[in-house]
């Protein structure tokens, strides 16, 4: 059986439907947008989340703009993320988050 494979939101990559994470620009939420609080799907025109009501749209550290909460921002594609500093878990987290949404640990900056 052939697998079926779908692009990724980020990049274009054509990868398998069942990836957690694209193999080839490394987003945990290829095929939707995910809430980066409490990672519940969300959409763009979506301002608030249906999950944890956080805001959807944020400005931009980078730019000063106002953008969609995503991986990077839609006017000058800085990254938006951070990496959690716990050497066990490494995952990328939204800028704003105070704690790691995969291991709990607090995120300094
Ligand atoms: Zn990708
Ligand atoms: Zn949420
Ligand atoms: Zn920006
Ligand atoms: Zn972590």
């Amino acid at each position: 059986m052939a697998t079926y494979k779908q692009p990724c939101l980020h990049c274009g990559t054509f990868i398998e439907r069942d990836s957690r994470f694209c193999p080839a620009c490394g987003s945990g939420s290829p095929f939707g947008y995910i809430c980066p609080t409490c990672r519940s799907p969300i959409g763009k025109e979506q301002k608030v989340c249906s999950g944890c009501g956080r805001q959807l749209r944020v400005i931009c550290p980078h730019c000063g703009r106002e953008t969609f909460v995503s991986e990077e921002c839609e006017h000058c594609k800085g990254s938006l993320m951070i990496r959690c500093r716990n050497p066990r878990c490494g995952e990328k987290q939204f800028f704003q988050n105070l704690k790691c949404t995969a291991c709990g640990k607090r995120l300094d900056r």
